[in-house]
């Protein structure tokens, strides 16, 4: 533990001059962007955000462009997303999915194993079935009968070594924004130079041209997490929440306590009772400090959030959380303001 803390008075800084030097600026909250507009979390979102913008910029559904943006995540080498990524305790990777349109229509999937596109099922679960969601074996089986290929389930080679190393120690210490650090963000290596592993997720949120809003979230979750273990990003209203008339939100950071606050969906709610994004999404995560007590110090949560007048806004408890913007006048990353660096 006080090698993390270690690290996140060190390297923290770091990564905000990083991303200063990036952006130009610290903080794009307040801003207000206009339309079409996507924007997603951590620096793995500029990647994703450029699927997105294929679709918006040509006009495209705000839902299309969700699904495509993510799906570039999914599929790339990186520890936290997607079947390249970190595995449960049992060495298998299990991923959760969530994706929300302008309309309420809502899919899951969760514990989904050897699918390479979540998000895409649960999209198809939204379209295709009654239900929200859908988990485990039925969820792989309602994928393959949807024509998704089923994968062969072999962890990378990354995620290989990075499991035999936790299984020498078998401890879970998640570090906090370890994304950002330099060379280990979610396109790189999976594993540390000191053995650990981490956390992580894409949530993208967009308006399209339209005025539209909608939403995806997908990850893998906790490295080693305890086999069956889900976080908030498959769970509409934590990991993600839209409501077309207020704004659309996502989270990341220690799922336990996004679920425990409902936030993405107290976010909204924030900004339905005006709100900016930035307000809303600082008031969400004072509720995890105040609920959390001393043990805040120890966990990283963030919430990014875009309203219907087309503003941004995010905030975290740690610094250190990143997010990317893509619009007709910029294709940025920026820093979010945080509970420990008012
Ligand atoms: N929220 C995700 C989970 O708890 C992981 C993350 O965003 O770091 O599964």
């Amino acid at each position: 533990m006080a090698n993390r803390r270690k690290f996140l008075q060190t390297s923290l800084a770091g990564s905000l001059a990083i991303l200063g030097a990036k952006t130009g600026f610290t903080s794009g909250d307040q801003k207000v962007v206009g339309k079409p507009i996507v924007i997603s979390t951590w620096d793995a979102g500029l990647e994703a955000n450029k699927g997105a913008w294929a679709v918006l910029s040509t006009g495209g559904r705000a839902l299309d462009a969700v699904e495509a943006g993510v799906n570039i995540t999914e599929a790339s080498k990186n520890c936290c997303v997607g079947l390249g990524a970190n595995p449960d305790r049992d060495g298998f990777v299990t991923l959760d999915a969530c994706i929300m349109d302008e309309a309420f229509n809502c899919g899951s999937v969760a514990f989904l194993e050897r699918i390479k596109h979540p998000v895409s099922v649960a999209r198809r679960v939204m379209e295709k079935t009654p239900h929200v969601m859908l988990v485990g074996e039925g969820a792989q089986k309602f994928a393959i009968a949807e024509g998704f290929p089923l994968e062969d389930g072999k962890l990378s080679d990354d995620a290989k070594r990075a499991y035999d190393s936790w299984l020498k120690k078998s401890d879970y210490k998640p570090a906090i924004n370890i994304e950002n650090q330099k060379g280990h963000g979610p396109f790189a290596p999976a594993i540390l130079e000191n053995g650990e592993w981490n956390h992580d997720t894409i949530g993208m949120v967009a308006m399209d041209a339209k005025g539209n809003l909608s939403g995806s979230c997908t990850t893998s979750g906790m490295g080693f997490k305890m086999r069956g273990r889900l976080g908030d990003s498959p769970i509409i209203g934590a990991g993600l929440y839209v409501d077309n008339e207020v704004g659309a939100v996502t989270a990341t950071g220690q799922g336990e306590d996004v679920i425990r606050i409902c936030g993405a969906h107290m976010v909204v709610e924030f900004m339905r009772n005006g709100l900016t994004p930035e307000a809303a999404c600082r008031k969400a995560v004072e509720r995890v400090v105040k609920i959390k007590g001393a043990k805040v110090k120890d966990i990283q949560v963030a919430f990014l959030a875009l309203n219907k007048k087309g503003q941004i806004g995010a905030f975290s408890v740690h610094q250190g959380f990143s997010y990317a913007v893509r619009s007709s006048k910029e294709e940025k990353l920026y820093a979010s303001k945080s509970w420990f660096n008012k």
